[in-house]
Parts: C-alpha cells; sequence; structure tokens
C-alpha cells in the first residue's frame, strides 16, 4: 500500500519581502510573485471576452489510403 502523504503545513510558508519582478517595488508574499497592481494589471491585459467565431471548421484530410489495407482480391 501507499504512504498516505500527510497534508502540508499552510503555516510552513510565510510571506517575505522581495521585489516584484514586473515593478521592482517591494512586496510580501508567501510566494515569488508580481505585486499585486501588476497582478490586477496583467489580469486586465490578458483577459477577453469570450467571442463568437464565424468559421465553420472542416478538418483536413491529411491521411491516405492504405494501398495494402484497401486492396481488393
Ligand atoms: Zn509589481
Amino acid at each position: 500500500m501507499r504512504p498516505v502523504m500527510d497534508s502540508y503545513e499552510a503555516s510552513a510558508f510565510v510571506s517575505f519581502d522581495h521585489a516584484c519582478p514586473r515593478c521592482g517595488a517591494e512586496t510580501s508574499m508567501r510566494f515569488m510573485s508580481p505585486c499585486a497592481t501588476c497582478m490586477a494589471a496583467l489580469r486586465d491585459l490578458m483577459e477577453r471576452e469570450a467571442s463568437v467565431v464565424d468559421a465553420e471548421y472542416s478538418p483536413k484530410m491529411n491521411v491516405t489510403p492504405n494501398a495494402v489495407a484497401s486492396k481488393d482480391d
């Protein structure tokens, strides 16, 4: 039987001061990540509304029939 892994200790991850990798501002977080201001800015930048694409999908046939498999005897 595989040993069950103990749940991690959340308290082991304490906030530490580091410079935001994007803007360089001093921030304190549990993991290396952009500061809250940059996170909001990135979210604004990356988020897009779902759009309806007006195109019909027609798969391209790349496979050619196997000459041996389709051979009539
Ligand atoms: Zn930042």
